[in-house]
């Protein structure tokens, strides 16, 4: 592939713009899983040892763009990185109006790039904005790869040198080697609350996979064929994509489920008989018995989001056993990406069980998928637009 590589050009004393995925998920400012951030930590030492000016980019959660708020706020990962690198200087900056002076050897992080008017839409405006930061910019979000924003997206095609930066490199490259010529029985399990990203996945998912298990919202709208689903999360607008979907793969669909009633008590049900003031929380035990036989017989796995509200300890069970299911499995090659997933096998210690641990939701399936992504795009016309580098 024709890509600038971090690793290969010369980046000593260069001021770098580095676009990490530091979208790591928090409960109350606290971060619960540093997946994300550790997985990042070889590219800012990288910078650090060539003594480079860095500053640092990452957008975190969803917040409605243009406006600041401290649930979103980058902070408590500043204060972490300063724990873990206490011999480096790391600003905060909340603008990048008027961005502080850096010298070689430091920090500046810049406040969630999703504060910033026009990141979603990737503006022109706001890219070169980015772009004039720098003389390199660094792509090493692969977690948000799949996304066309200013800064994962738009800042390369103004900055004179874009390149991928190694985490970037090396999921790219696992994930190549894993899906070349995967061994069956492929069996899916999808789950999570990402419905819309995740649905426009499915089609090409299913394809590749002799049975796709849903779970989360996505089992939700595969239900909503036709049932009610009471207060479930799930998108109408996916519904007829299910159908679809449903007639012609073959689909497993939990047939029972944990639920939260108008009383808040925990029970299970049939996954038909959802009332109105229910909401559903986690798979059932039945189902939970049918899918680990099909996960013991699966020789490659493609594992993304949990199968219920796994944060709660009540809905807990049904990704926990999945989730060990998975791991227990030693003949097959599993593949598991996306940030609660990430958390998932953390809090379940199954990190030495999984073959191959992507730190990519939607781009890592979107990879699966395409072999393609934007950010890829991007990295390439770089290359193509300047090279006299
Ligand atoms: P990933 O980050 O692994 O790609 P998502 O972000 O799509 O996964 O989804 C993770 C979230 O989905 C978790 O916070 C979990 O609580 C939520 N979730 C899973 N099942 C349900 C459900 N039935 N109802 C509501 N939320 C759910
Ligand atoms: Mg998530």
């Amino acid at each position: 592939m024709i890509i600038n590589e971090m690793t290969k050009i010369n980046i000593k004393k260069k001021k770098i713009l580095i676009r990490l995925d530091l979208n790591v998920p928090m409960k109350k400012n606290k971060i619960t899983s540093d997946a994300r951030i550790i997985y990042s930590l070889p590219t800012i030492k990288l910078a650090l040892k060539n003594h480079c000016k860095i500053i640092i980019l990452s957008h975190l959660g969803r917040p409605v763009e243009g406006k600041y708020q401290k649930k979103y706020s980058l902070f408590p990962i500043v204060k972490y990185l300063r724990k873990k690198l206490n011999n480096t200087t790391i600003h905060f900056s909340n603008t990048i109006d008027n961005t502080i002076q850096i010298k070689h050897g430091e920090i500046l992080i810049l406040e969630n790039v999703r504060f910033n008017k026009g990141e979603k839409t990737n503006s022109k405006k706001l890219s070169q904005k980015y772009a004039s930061l720098c003389d390199i910019f660094v792509m090493d979000a692969f977690g948000t790869s799949h996304r066309m924003e200013a800064s994962t997206y738009g800042v390369g095609f103004f900055s004179k040198i874009a390149c991928a930066g190694p985490l970037f490199m090396s999921e790219i490259k696992s994930l190549t080697q894993a899906i070349k010529k995967p061994k069956k029985p492929v069996v899916t399990i999808l789950g999570g609350a990402k419905i819309s990203t995740k649905f426009n996945i499915l089609k090409t998912l299913s394809k590749i996979s002799d049975t796709v298990i849903v779970g989360g919202g996505i089992a939700n709208t595969f239900l909503a064929i036709k049932n009610s689903v009471g207060n479930s999360i799930f998108e109408k607008k996916f519904i007829k994509s299910a159908k679809k979907l449903k007639e012609k793969y073959n689909i497993f669909i939990p047939e029972d489920s944990k639920i939260k009633n108008e009383n808040n008590e925990c029970i299970i049900k049939n996954s038909c008989s959802i009332l109105k003031n229910e909401e559903i929380m986690d798979i059932g035990e039945k189902s939970i018995i049918k899918i680990k036989k099909i996960i013991k017989n699966a020789k490659t796995i493609i594992w993304n989001g949990p199968m219920g509200v796994f944060e709660l300890k009540k809905f807990r069970s049904g990704t926990e056993k999945i989730a060990y299911a998975i791991a227990n499995n030693k003949n097959a090659f599993s593949i598991a990406g996306g940030g609660d997933t990430l958390a998932v096998i953390e809090m379940f210690n199954i990190k030495n069980k999984i073959s191959y641990i992507s730190t990519g939701g939607g781009a890592f399936l979107e990879f699966i998928e395409k072999k393609d992504l934007p950010a890829i795009k991007m990295l390439k016309k770089n290359v193509l637009s300047n090279n006299n580098i």
